[in-house]
């Protein structure tokens, strides 16, 4: 089925053959005017045909579900006979009218001149409104009227996938490629899907009834527009301002974008690349803290390890209350041992306590009278959430880094408490560093919501949306005679591949120099850790 029509009965037909059977019905004579007989039904109906948009869609879709290598062919087969059955039609039709004409009126001496009725055509172009003739234009109008193609020359949304790199409907405008979204529509012109970025200049249809209603264009389509537009008068300025002011504003906002995606592309490879490394080098930094921890309680007595380490003042309440409550056990309890040697580790074991105890109430009192400077004039390093969780480069996955330290501080708080002394107070200091982290990250992840909020939102998780920009493979078939690409749509391909050139060794550079600094930090610490521990190891 090439032109399905709808008949007076309902059925859906081919134009052709529908047409063939009222027309073997007017060659037998018996009929009245404009009655004939549905092929379905039987019933008298007239010769009225509406043109099928729904089936005719159907059959393009269908086209296209086949696959890829026979697509083109069978979609431009489709429109290519599509096409020869409206031209005869038309052809057709005006003759009837002539020989209409022709019949009402009496034959004029002279032959009148047959009025050729001005074809579409994608030359055609006129000025309607301009600044110069006291019209103020909207801000997206171009204040032209120019050829529009059909509706049902719209190209649809299953093509758009089908030719959209990965499958993924994108918008048809080569150099942009954005992925399709609720955002885009049609160009009134080409019939293409596009963006509503690209979709931003107004026209009014050259033949339209109501000329004040605007259409959007897609930018390729106005860059065609511009190639056939006159450089002198009104329409010289017209084109000048179009061409000097939107395309160029359109085309900046583009290029941007574009560098933006190829920048983030390039943050991700480097990502990849470094983030590994700097993990394991974090991992190990942390294996060793842990162990020059070690090294100094043995080596220095037990106490040592958490001298002066308290991150806040709750965690400093929280160990003079546990070091209070070891005291008074002792105390209470008393000299479990008879023996001297008991005797003695007794006493040791109070006088340890209780100069562990005024420490910290010492250091509880210090911290109050300064509360504003506790945590960066603690011993330790200040608390950030990356420490040794994700390769802690970037803010990317901040929210997973939260969720993890959220769960760690449940577990942690829900866990039993160990019995012995030093165990409970390694038990603060953890819940302590946890909470300080989850804090640290809460208020990390909070400043990165609101910067990104007044940054443009754009498709940065599509990796593949580079890769489409430029690619005009099975474009749709253009109405009228449109032929795309003009030598104006490559020059602004090749000027974007420029850019885009030219600023891919500006952000590897800019990656490369903040891994290689990462490292140097990581490298530095790593080396500084292994000498104190050589250090200690030496004592
Ligand atoms: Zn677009
Ligand atoms: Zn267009
Ligand atoms: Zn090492």
């Amino acid at each position: 089925m090439v032109e399905p029509v709808i008949c007076d009965d309902g059925f859906t037909y081919d134009r052709q053959t529908i047409e063939a059977h009222f027309q073997s019905e007017l060659e037998t004579d018996y009929r009245q005017q404009n009655q004939f007989t549905s092929p379905m039904t039987g019933d008298i109906i007239t010769n009225s045909l509406l043109h099928n948009r729904n089936v005719e869609m159907q059959i393009v879709e269908s086209l296209e579900e086949r696959n890829m290598s026979v697509l083109d062919e069978d979609i431009e087969k489709w429109h290519r006979r599509r096409e020869q059955r409206r031209e005869s039609r038309t052809a057709r039709d005006k003759e009837g009218r002539n020989k209409e004409e022709q019949q009402e009126r009496p034959q004029p001496d002279i032959a009148a001149p047959i009025q050729q009725e001005e074809q579409p055509s994608a030359e055609r172009v006129r000025v309607d409104r301009t600044v110069t003739d006291g019209t103020i234009l909207s801000e997206h109008d171009l204040g032209l009227s120019v050829t529009l193609c059909n509706e049902d020359e719209r190209c649809s949304l299953h093509y758009a996938s089908l030719v959209g790199v990965g499958n993924v409907p994108r918008c048809m405008v080569a150099c942009c490629a954005k992925r399709l979204d609720n955002d885009n529509d049609w160009c009134a012109r080409c019939g293409r899907l596009a963006c509503s970025r690209c979709l931003e200049f107004h026209v009014t249809e050259y033949s339209a009834l109501n000329p004040n209603q605007l259409q959007s264009i897609c930018f390729e389509c106005v860059t065609q527009i511009i190639d056939v537009m006159g450089d002198t008068g009104t329409e010289g300025q017209v084109r000048a301002f179009i061409s000097n002011v939107r395309l160029r504003r359109y085309n900046d906002s583009l290029t941007q974008r574009a560098i933006e995606l190829q920048d983030y592309q390039v943050k991700m490879n480097a990502k990849a690349q470094f983030g590994p490394g700097l993990l394991e080098l974090r991992e190990e930094i942390r294996r060793m803290e842990r162990a020059k921890d070690e090294m100094q309680v043995q080596s220095q007595g037990a106490d040592a390890g958490s001298q002066n380490s308290f991150r806040s003042i709750a965690e400093c309440e929280e160990v003079c209350a546990v070091l209070t409550r070891h005291y008074n056990d002792l105390m209470e309890r008393g000299c479990p041992e008879q023996d001297e040697e008991g005797q003695i580790r007794y006493i040791a074991a109070i006088s340890a306590i209780t100069d562990r105890l005024e420490r910290a109430q010492l250091t509880l009192l210090e911290m109050r009278s300064r509360p504003s400077e506790v945590r960066s004039s603690g011993s330790r390093n200040t608390v950030s959430c990356f420490d040794g969780i994700d390769g802690g480069d970037s803010f990317d996955n901040l929210e997973s880094i939260c969720e993890q330290l959220r769960m760690q501080y449940i577990d942690l708080r829900r866990s039993e408490v160990p019995a012995d002394e030093f165990s409970q107070i390694a038990h603060i200091e953890a819940i302590s560093e946890v909470s300080a982290r989850l804090e640290d990250a809460e208020r990390k992840l909070v400043e990165s919501r609101s910067n990104r909020t007044s940054t443009e939102r754009i498709d940065l998780e599509d990796p593949v949306i580079l890769d489409a920009i430029g690619v005009r493979d099975n474009e749709w078939p253009l109405p009228f005679d449109l032929s795309y690409p003009t030598a104006r749509m490559e020059n602004q391909l090749d000027l974007l591949r420029g850019a885009l050139a030219q600023q891919l060794g500006v952000s590897q550079q800019k990656y490369d120099d903040e891994y290689r600094q990462r490292r140097q930090v990581l490298t530095e610490r790593h080396n500084r850790l292994a000498n104190e521990m050589r250090h200690i190891q030496g004592a």
